[in-house]
C-alpha cells in the first residue's frame, strides 16, 4: 500500500529541510511555525484558530515534544513509512528554553518581509502555544507538566491527541483540547487510522478518552473533537459520527477536509479531497443527527465548525 520515499536523505535531515528545527539531535521535541504564522508575521491573513477562537496567529509556536507515533493514519503529512526516534527523553525546561531561539530561526525568513517590531514582538512574545505540529504528544511521558509551564504567564495551549492514552488524557489540562475522530467503529479505525497494536484495543481507548470530554470540561478545559474527512473513506456515515459525538459532547467539532499534502500523497490521490460543498453537506448532516449548530466555518484552511446547542 505505501511507497517508500526516495530519498538519499535521513528522515530527521528530511524533516529538517521542510522547516522542523530539533530541539535536540537525540530528540523528535521539535518547534515548526506553520504557514499561517509566516503569513501573519508578514502582516498577512491569520488562521482559522484566530477566527473561531480568537487566537493571535502571528504569536502561536506550534512544537511537538515527540513526533513518535502509535497511529499510522492514511491522511498522516509525516513520514509514518520511518519513524524518528527519541534516544533522550528531554525535560519540560529542556524544551520551554529552547523555543524561542527555534521559532525566531523557523521565522527567521520572513523577517526581511516584515515589520522588524511586529516581528520582534511576535517572536519575543508568544501567546500561544498549539502543541500539535506531528507525533502524539500523549506518548511524552512529562506532558502534563510541560502544558502546565507552557502556560504560565497567561499563555494558551491547545493539545491535539489521538486520543489512545486515555490514562494521559485523564491527567493534562490545555485550555483547549483536541481529539481526533476519524473512523466510527474498530474496523473503520484499523483502516483508516493504522494503529501500531490491537485495533480494538486502540479504538476502546479513543472511546474511553471521548467519554473524559465531559469531565475536562468540568475542569475548565475547552474541548472539541477533530474529524479529518477524506473522500471516499470516512465521509458516508455522518450520523455515525453524530452519535459519537451526541454521547461525549465536546463542546466543539471541527469537520476539517484532508489536504493532498506530504507523505499523505504516497498513500492517497487528490480524488481524497473533500470539496468545500461536500465538508459543508457532511457537516450539516452531522449537526442535524445531533444536539449541535454550525458555528463558523474557513474555506481556506478548509474547516466547518460545530459548537454545542445550548438547550
Ligand atoms: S495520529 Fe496524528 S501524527 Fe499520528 S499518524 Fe495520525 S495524523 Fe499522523
Amino acid at each position: 500500500m505505501y511507497r517508500k520515499p526516495a530519498s538519499k536523505l535521513t528522515p530527521r535531515e528530511q524533516l529538517h529541510r521542510q522547516g522542523y528545527n530539533f530541539i535536540a539531535e537525540d530528540c523528535s521535541a521539535a518547534v515548526k511555525p506553520c504557514l499561517w504564522c509566516k503569513r501573519a508575521v508578514r502582516g498577512g491573513e491569520s488562521c482559522y484558530k484566530h477566527q473561531f477562537y480568537g487566537i493571535e496567529t502571528a504569536k502561536c509556536v506550534q512544537m511537538t515534544p515527540t513526533l513518535r507515533c502509535n497511529q499510522r493514519c492514511i491522511f498522516c503529512w509525516r513520514s509514518i513509512e520511518t519513524e524518528i526516534e527519541d534516544s533522550r527523553i528531554l525535560s519540560p525546561a529542556e524544551i520551554i528554553e529552547s523555543i524561542p531561539a527555534l521559532q525566531r530561526k523557523g521565522l527567521s525568513g520572513d523577517k526581511p518581509f516584515a515589520d522588524k517590531a511586529f516581528w520582534e514582538e511576535a517572536t519575543t512574545h508568544p501567546t500561544q502555544f498549539a502543541v500539535s505540529l506531528s507525533g502524539e504528544p500523549t506518548l511524552y511521558p512529562h506532558l502534563p507538566e510541560l502544558i502546565e509551564r507552557l502556560k504560565e504567564g497567561d499563555h494558551s495551549v491547545f493539545v491535539v491527541s489521538n486520543g489512545t492514552v486515555p490514562e494521559m488524557v485523564r491527567k493534562i489540562a490545555p485550555t483547549q483540547l483536541y481529539l481526533s475522530l476519524d473512523a466510527v467503529d474498530a474496523e473503520s479505525y484499523a483502516e483508516i487510522c493504522n494503529p501500531i497494536g490491537d485495533a480494538e484495543y486502540m479504538w476502546q481507548n479513543v472511546l474511553t478518552s471521548l467519554a473524559l470530554l465531559k469531565q475536562k470540561e468540568a475542569e475548565g478545559v475547552r474541548t472539541a473533537v477533530r474529524i479529518t474527512l477524506v473522500a471516499g473513506c470516512n465521509d458516508s456515515v455522518p450520523e455515525k459520527f453524530a452519535k459519537i459525538i451526541d454521547d461525549t459532547q465536546p463542546m466543539y467539532v471541527e469537520i476539517k477536509g484532508y489536504m493532498y499534502l506530504g507523505y499523505s500523497r504516497m498513500r492517497l490521490s487528490e480524488t481524497a479531497v473533500p470539496d468545500m460543498n461536500a465538508i459543508r453537506r457532511f457537516a450539516s448532516a452531522v449537526a442535524d443527527a445531533c444536539r449541535y449548530e454550525i458555528m463558523d466555518e474557513n474555506e481556506p484552511s478548509r474547516v466547518v465548525c460545530l459548537r454545542r446547542r445550548k438547550i
